[in-house]
């Protein structure tokens, strides 16, 4: 039998679930540049920084000083603290030491609430864009992922209308992604407070997945849903160290959420992962609890980043993008290149228009498909000005 005959015996749940598109880019990427091509590649979805310094020195100290074994499964007490401190200080959100779990990455925390919370015939309501992973991760569950599209006219926000018509007896989860990969969208204060307005007295849950918090520009402001009082019974905040320290190697993720969820995400870790990695712990809680300069640092280059994509890409023809507020992605409308022939190619769709990019002009982006956005892009600025400044001229050449 072929391996691909094999794959009938695979689970239902797993047939039913997509490959990350993101990873396929970005390998075929890589791929193109071992092969020696000059490609400059915006699909990446961590930052071009290294782990500060700080970070690194306590996950050593952590090695030499033997702290390699099993820890609490939930997370070491050092830990659990450095991240309600972080939450109390930079969140407004208060919580107990039993309402934190540390799990391997972002990615473990959401995987973990979803397996928690939902069964098969409950829906989870996801706004498009999304990550990439919200949809696939509620179907391993067993759930329907219920996609709400949003539009650049609201800058790519699920407004109060949209939620409200999505809710059937069966929604279980509504997924809030506030900066967002991929638009960048942040909802304000208002706007959290009028979608939470929609769940009032509703059986609902929120997963609020806060991973850009601190990466936002201007004066703009996330706001959690958990702020609200009402809402707390009912709000999951997952967090990680990943992309605000440069850490997605390391993968420390965490949940704040009522202390009957934390204790279910524990026991589903507790059989399949156990506790995150020790010695990444020992890093997070230096990355945490330590001198934050660099974050800020970072951040406003982010920011100078942002400005430069935004102004260039918008000068192409064919080519219009929101201003993200946050997250490092630009992620444009190309539904004016849609329907024209470049490269001898008629592009179709996103996936055209990515792949015709990548093989004809060497720069690689994602395409909106993936995020549910197939009129869009996702362009990665966590890449240097100079990678940047060659990517647009390639860009503009492109559709030129
Ligand atoms: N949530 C969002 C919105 C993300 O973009 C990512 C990573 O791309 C994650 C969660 C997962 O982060 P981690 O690398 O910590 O698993």
């Amino acid at each position: 039998m072929s391996a691909e005959s094999y794959e009938q015996y695979l689970s239902r749940r797993v047939r039913s679930m997509k490959e990350s598109q993101t990873m396929r880019i970005t390998g075929l990427a890589k791929k193109m540049k071992a092969e020696g091509k000059d490609v400059v590649s915006l699909s990446a979805g961590e930052p071009d920084f290294p782990t500060p310094e700080n970070v690194c020195e306590a996950g050593i100290e952590a090695i030499r000083s033997g702290f390699t074994r099993y820890t609490a499964n939930a997370g070491i007490p050092e830990l659990k603290k450095a991240i309600r401190g972080k939450l109390s200080r930079e969140n407004g959100l208060e919580f107990a030491a039993d309402e934190i779990i540390v799990s391997t990455g972002g990615k473990q925390t959401l995987a973990n609430t979803f397996l928690a919370l939902c069964d098969e015939g409950d829906e989870v309501i996801v706004p498009a864009p999304f990550w990439v992973s919200f949809p696939e991760m509620a179907r391993l569950a067993g759930a329907t992922p219920v996609i709400v599209e949003t539009s650049i006219e609201t800058g790519y926000k699920m407004t109060p209308e949209q939620l409200e018509a999505a809710i059937t007896p069966n929604t279980k989860v509504l997924v809030l992604n506030s900066p967002s990969n991929p638009s960048g969208a942040v909802y304000n204060e208002a706007e959290v407070r009028a979608l939470m307005k929609v769940l009032e007295g509703r059986e609902i849950f929120v997963l609020s997945d806060e991973m850009y918090d601190r990466i936002v520009y201007g004066d703009v402001k996330p706001f959690s849903p958990a702020r609200i009082e009402q809402m707390r019974p009912w709000v999951i905040v997952s967090n990680g160290t990943s992309k605000t320290y440069s850490m997605t190697g390391w993968r420390i993720g965490y949940l704040a959420a009522p202390k009957w969820i934390i204790a279910a995400c524990g026991k589903i870790q507790s059989q399949t992962t156990s506790n995150a990695n020790s010695i990444a712990q020992k890093a997070a809680v230096a990355a945490l609890d330590g001198d934050q300069t660099i974050v800020e640092e970072r951040r406003a280059e982010f920011e100078k980043r942002r400005d430069f994509m935004f102004r260039e890409l918008n000068t192409i023809p064919g080519i219009e993008c929101t201003l993200p507020e946050g997250a490092f992605y630009i992620f444009p409308s190309i539904k004016g290149v849609l329907g024209k022939t470049f490269g001898g190619q008629v592009m179709q769709n996103s996936t055209d228009v990515a792949e015709y990019l990548l093989a004809e002009h060497y720069v690689a982006t994602v395409p909106g498909d993936a995020f549910g956005a197939p009129e869009n892009l996702r362009l990665s600025y966590a890449a240097s000005i100079e990678e940047l400044t060659e990517a647009v001229s390639r860009i503009r050449k492109a559709f030129g």
